[in-house]
């Protein structure tokens, strides 16, 4: 039985245990932190999935909470005008409802159906001393150690890495009481133009189904305002002054909103960071780096819990293809840049998405407000962000697209 070992109890360690178990891996997890430490810690994302990516859970099994979950069944888009008004406001289904289970439920069960499917749970915050003792003992090690200090173990790849600095201030407040928006359910996502952006949609955390708001405040600007915050309430009541000064329709449905929890917040920094996949370690032996390891993207988008469940898939694959051949630097490469093929797209959007808008981008902002297609494929590249490269991200198959729907809609 070929021996695997994972360090990182996340969404992209535990998703790929479980996978290797389900198919006779004889498989370790090493994670720092308890399963009680995990549910009884600090709120660790705002982790909303999309369609494929919940897809991914559910081919395992892995998808508990389908039905206490609430979905969320659209996106809503907000630009606030300079008077204090809505600029831009449209809102387009998902094909696909998403859905947000705190990482605090999730993980300490999935390190649960690990042990019960004869997987091994070590709680150690393991080391570059310790990568080498564990590559000796295994066919293959993974690193899936998320923003961990052991991720730089990795070399950070400057050409698919264009920000050296952190391009938001974050901020979770997760809470209950708050106003459902009219209609169907959805992220109502509000870009603040120089400021930064809002986002706020229902999920499932520890007390039960809940509101998490996410602030992505612009570095220097009013929305980086977390560092002199002390307290849960304090917290609070800064989440509360962002919406009351810039969004007012959002601060309306917040008259009774209340944490749910002490550890229901969080704020920080980091930089968007690609890295090399593969770590040679002192000996010469090698370790393959996983999800937001190797692929770190802002979460303005959404999109790293998703693109963790879209790694873990996809190095499953390559795992069970590999068969009894060696697990050599050649093929955690290839697997990687299997991966990447997909990942990419995601790298592109989000990076895209942090610095000011181009005028095509605005172009198809206003334009989803007058036709509906627009909305709905803007919104569902959540879901498969490759499609943005086909016009999102480029100004002439933006305006080809524009002109055909706009064609389509008058004839
Ligand atoms: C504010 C914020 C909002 C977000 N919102 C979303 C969203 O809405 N949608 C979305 O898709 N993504 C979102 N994300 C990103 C998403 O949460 C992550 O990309 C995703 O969890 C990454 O999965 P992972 O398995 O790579 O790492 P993680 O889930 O971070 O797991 C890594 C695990 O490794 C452990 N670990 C670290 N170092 C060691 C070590 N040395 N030894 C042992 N264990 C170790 C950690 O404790 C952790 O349990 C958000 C992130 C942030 C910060």
């Amino acid at each position: 039985m070929r021996r695997i070992l994972i360090v990182g109890a996340g969404q992209a360690g535990l998703h790929l245990a479980l996978g290797l178990l389900q198919n006779g891996y004889d498989v370790t997890v090493v994670s720092n932190r308890t399963p009680e430490e995990i549910r009884d810690g600090r709120v660790m994302s705002s982790q909303a999935m999309f369609g494929i990516a919940l897809g991914h859970e559910r081919n395992l099994g892995l998808d508990r909470w389908a039905d206490s979950c609430p979905p969320i069944d659209g996106i809503q888009f907000t630009v606030p005008g300079p008077d204090g008004g809505k600029a831009i406001d449209w809102a387009a289904r998902l094909n696909t409802p998403a859905r947000s289970v705190d990482q605090r439920l999730k993980m300490p069960e999935w390190m649960a159906e690990v042990e019960r499917l004869g997987g091994k749970i070590v709680i150690h915050d393991a080391t570059a001393d310790d990568l080498e003792a564990y590559a000796a003992q295994h066919d293959l090690v993974l690193v899936a150690a998320g923003k961990g200090q052991i991720a730089s173990l990795f070399e950070r790849d400057a050409s698919r890495s264009p920000y050296a600095t952190p391009q938001r201030a974050l901020a979770l407040t997760y809470v209950n009481g708050l106003a459902p928006r009219p209609g169907y359910s959805a992220v109502c996502f509000n870009l603040i133009p120089g400021v930064g952006e809002y986002f706020v949609f229902p999920a499932l955390t520890v007390t039960g189904q809940c509101e998490i708001m996410v602030f992505e405040g612009i570095p220097g600007g009013p929305m980086d305002c977390w560092s002199d915050v002390r307290t849960p309430a304090e917290h609070l009541a800064r989440s509360r002054w962002i919406l009351e000064t810039f969004l007012p329709w959002e601060a309306e449905r917040c008259a009774d909103v209340e944490l749910t929890d002490e550890l229901g917040v969080l704020s920080g920094r980091f930089s968007p960071t690609v890295r090399r996949p593969v770590a040679t370690l002192p000996s010469g032996a090698t370790v393959l780096g996983v999800a937001d390891v190797v692929v770190l993207n802002d979460p303005i988008t959404g999109q790293g819990a998703n693109n963790a469940a879209k790694c873990a898939a996809s190095y499953l694959a390559a795992i069970l293809e590999r068969g009894e051949l060696p697990f050599d630097a050649a093929w955690m490469e290839r697997t990687f840049e299997h991966y990447w093929a997909t990942a990419r797209h995601v790298t592109d959007w989000t990076n895209a998405l942090l610095a000011p808008p181009p005028p095509h981008v605005l172009e198809i902002l206003g334009a989803a407000g007058e036709m509906p297609e627009v909305a709905s494929r803007f919104v569902n590249g959540f879901d498969d962000p490759s499609d943005y490269a086909e016009w999102f991200l480029d100004p002439v198959k933006t305006h080809t697209y524009l002109a055909e729907t706009k064609a389509r809609g008058t004839s």
